[in-house]
C-alpha cells in the first residue's frame, strides 16, 4: 500500500521545492513530479524514513528508492533478508511488496541538489509524525541519515541531544520504540565507500535481532 497520510498533489507549504517541481514539470511531463507518497505494510514493525525523492529517481517513478543508484542496494537488501517479496526492477509497476515494513521519507518532495532547508524539513514533519502514528505495530525505526534521524526523533517525541547520530547507532526513543541510524544508501556514500553493502546489511540484521 502507498501513503497513509499523504499531501496533495500541488502541495503549495515549500514554495521553493513548489516552484522547483513546476520546473520539473514543464521539463518531464512524462514524470511523477510531485510529492512521493510512502510505501509498505500498513501492518509494519519497521518504518525506514530516508531524506527526500531523488530528482530521477522517486520523483521520476513516484516510489521511494526507486530509479536511481539507491534502490538496488536498499531493495536488494530488504530482499535478502525477507522483507521484501517479489523482484525489484527499478520502476513503481514492477509489482515488489514490503512484508512488515513501511518507507517514508522526511521530506516528500524533491529538493533541488537532494538539500532540503530546515523550514521545509520542518513543513514536511506533519506527513512524517501522521505516518509513524498511523502504524499500530511500529517497533523499530531505521534512519537514513542525520536529517532522517533528527526527524524521526521529532516526530516520535525525543529531544535530539540525547540521542547522537551515528552509522549503527542504536537508541531507545521515550515510547519504547528503537532508533537505529544508518548512513544513507545513496550514491554517493556508495561509491566512496561510506557505505558498503554489508554495513547496510548489519543495520537490518540488528532491527531484526530487537524483535526476535
Ligand atoms: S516537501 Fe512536504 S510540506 Fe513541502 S511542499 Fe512537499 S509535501 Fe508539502
Amino acid at each position: 500500500m502507498t501513503g497513509l497520510a499523504t499531501p496533495p498533489r500541488d502541495c503549495p507549504l515549500c514554495p521553493r521545492l513548489a516552484a522547483f517541481r513546476e520546473e520539473q514539470r514543464a521539463a518531464h511531463p512524462d514524470w511523477f513530479n510531485a510529492p512521493v507518497p510512502s510505501f509498505g505494510d500498513a501492518d509494519a514493525w519497521l518504518a525506514i524514513v530516508g531524506l527526500a525523492p531523488g530528482l530521477q529517481g522517486a520523483n521520476r517513478t513516484g516510489r521511494p528508492f526507486t530509479g536511481d543508484a539507491s534502490g538496488a542496494l536498499f531493495y536488494g537488501t530488504l530482499l535478502k533478508f525477507c522483507l521484501a517479496e517479489g523482484e525489484f526492477r527499478g520502476e513503481s509497476s514492477d509489482g515488489l511488496r514490503l512484508r512488515g515494513v513501511y518507507v517514508v521519507n522526511a521530506v516528500r518532495c524533491v529538493p533541488p541538489q537532494n538539500k532540503p532547508v530546515p523550514s521545509e524539513i520542518h513543513a514536511c514533519r506533519p506527513f512524517l509524525d501522521a505516518e509513524l502514528a498511523a502504524l499500530p505495530a511500529l517497533r523499530v525505526v531505521i534512519a537514513l541519515g542525520q536529517i532522517a534521524h533528527q526527524s524521526a526523533i521529532k516526530a516520535i517525541g525525543g529531544k535530539l541531544p540525547k540521542y547522537p547520530f551515528g552509522h549503527l547507532a542504536e537508541h531507545r526513543l521515550p515510547n519504547g520504540i528503537r532508533l537505529i541510524d544508518s548512513y544513507h544508501c545513496s550514491r554517493y556514500n556508495q561509491n566512496t565507500g561510506r557505505l558498503t553493502p554489508a554495513m547496510f546489511e548489519a543495520v537490518f540484521t540488528r532491527a531484526i535481532e530487537c524483535v526476535t
